[in-house]
């Protein structure tokens, strides 16, 4: 299962904060994914309301790549990293995207 499908699955478990649509079919984009942390795009198929959410998978210490046998999950709650990223930080970045044009190596290479 690769990470779109991956979060389709889950995506129907949630609902829009703003229009409280199902976000089953909401889209989603998998804006940059490093080891087992993924930040994605979801925009609700009702409202187009746009939030970035940052994805831990929960893989038991087992590399990502041995997905095959064990399915991760993602987690709920705050991420147990040391520094998550703050809902400011995601604030800041969801300006900076919207505002930005053209690809996300541009992106990286601006900062
Ligand atoms: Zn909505």
């Amino acid at each position: 299962m690769d990470l779109p499908e991956l979060l389709r699955s889950q995506a129907k478990r949630y609902r829009c904060a703003v229009c409280n649509t199902n976000m089953a079919d909401c889209g989603i984009k998998v804006i940059t994914q490093q080891g087992n942390r993924a930040l994605v795009r979801v925009t609700c198929a009702s409202c187009n309301d746009e939030n970035l959410l940052q994805i831990i998978f929960q893989t038991d210490g087992e590399p990502i790549e041995n997905e095959g046998q064990k399915v991760p999950t993602i987690s709920e709650g705050i991420p147990p990293v040391p520094d998550p990223i703050s809902s400011d930080e995601l604030l800041d970045l969801r300006d900076l995207l919207s505002a930005h044009q053209g690809g996300f190596r541009e992106l990286l290479e601006r900062r």
